[in-house]
């Protein structure tokens, strides 16, 4: 196990500093008063800064000796739109507004970093660190990239982490393949001829394809896609008719849901067969169906030589204590998004036990600060290994 001596003697200002994040949390694209603080911490480290990219993103890029290789590094900064349950001193001094999924902590850490190899500049070559705002589904990711992220700054790989309480907080998991499902939204129209309910021979009724429609869904998963790949279809908004109104077929039908899948070939197929068995159900019942699959998030997937690389790293820092299994996450992350340009790897810092069974997005989570020296080191560890100097 080893945190380097400097980054220990640091733990006290990144202890406060994500103390200060957290009673002060900003929702996607708002962070200006985080992005700001660090800007300047990265600058005062001697790190060359560019703000403003995707909004309130923050890259600072540190190039050390010749070395051509680069990396990026990811923290996300914003907070949630839910009120902090729990006291603590540091609580959230915004109402409504909290960091519940521990980016506080994910920004200290990687700050933590910058400030230790902007200082012993162990290596050769060059580090972005990204500071991505919005990654809780307004899209932050994205809009770095569409702002020209890997234009301005390239990078040969991309890596992330995410804080996951269940683990220890001196034990990382570095696992290859899918971390993160794919998320994205599908909506369905059915469109019949409204008509007298009590005379429904002469309307088209879309509320029974409607029913067979949804009785069916499942068979996608069941019967469609292989047993062994994992993928979710969930019917979630189903709206039609009026109460009020109980002698009327009404003209349409909206249904709407979500899909899930950790491969692109069974993200192709989610998006394929829902509008089949759309488009099937209508033309049975004589109606129409309009279908629009929304690509959200895509899955993310680790690269087999980027993990082999985190996991080196890992290694150093966490010795035995590294996890080479964990189960994915049906969630969804939008670093996704950067592990699309250059090869990746997504991992889990362990973040203790659950205080009062408090998981992620719980108004009484709260990033446990013991991980911060591990989180950092992490960082530390990849970059010195992945950017080893010529001898
Ligand atoms: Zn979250
Ligand atoms: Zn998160």
């Amino acid at each position: 196990m080893s945190i380097p001596a400097r980054i220990k003697q640091d733990l006290p200002f990144l202890t406060s500093l994500r103390r200060d994040l957290h009673a002060h949390p900003e929702l996607g694209f708002e962070e200006e008063r985080t992005s700001g603080i660090v800007a300047k911490l990265l600058e005062e480290a001697g790190i060359a800064v560019h703000r403003g990219l995707g909004g309130t993103g923050v890259v600072g890029t540190l190039k050390v000796g010749n070395g051509s290789r680069t990396i990026g590094l990811r923290a996300d900064m914003d907070a949630l739109a839910m009120p902090e349950v729990a006291d603590r001193p540091y609580k959230s001094t915004v109402p409504g507004k909290m960091h519940a999924c521990g980016h506080d902590g994910h920004t200290a850490m990687l700050i933590g970093a910058a400030r230790h190899l902007a200082a012993t500049r162990g290596f050769s070559g060059t580090v972005h660190f990204i500071f991505q705002p919005a990654e809780e589904g307004r899209g932050g990711a994205r809009r770095m990239v569409e702002d020209g992220l890997f234009e301005l700054f390239r990078c040969d790989a991309v890596y992330g982490l995410h804080n996951m309480p269940g683990l220890a907080v001196d034990e990382l998991a570095v696992v290859e393949g899918p971390q993160l499902a794919s998320s994205d939204s599908w909506r369905l129209t059915f469109r019949g001829t409204g008509t007298h309910g009590a005379k429904p021979h002469l309307g088209r009724d879309p509320i029974t394809a409607a029913g067979t429609f949804l009785s069916s869904l499942q068979t996608i998963v069941g019967r469609v896609v292989d047993p062994l790949q994992p993928a979710v279809v969930s019917a979630c908004s189903l709206r039609a008719g009026d109460p009020k109104a109980l002698n009327v077929i009404p003209d349409v039908v909206e249904i709407g849901g979500t899909a899930r899948a950790y491969s692109p070939d069974v993200r192709d197929q989610l998006e394929g067969e829902i509008g089949r068995l759309a488009k099937g159900t209508a033309a049975m019942f004589g109606i129409e169906a309009q279908y629009e699959f929304e690509r959200r998030i895509p899955p993310v997937v680790n690269d087999s030589g980027s993990t082999g690389r985190a996991l080196a790293a890992a290694t150093a820092v966490f010795g035995e204590r590294v996890r080479t299994s964990f189960p994915p996450s049906t969630a969804g992350d939008d670093f996704a998004f950067l592990a699309q340009k250059a090869p990746g790897c997504y991992v889990w810092l362990g973040n203790g036990p659950a205080v009062d069974g408090a998981l992620h997005h719980n108004t009484a989570y709260d990033f446990n600060d013991e991980a911060l020296g591990y989180g950092a080191a992490y960082w530390v560890a990849l970059v010195e290994r992945e950017l080893v100097p010529e001898a």
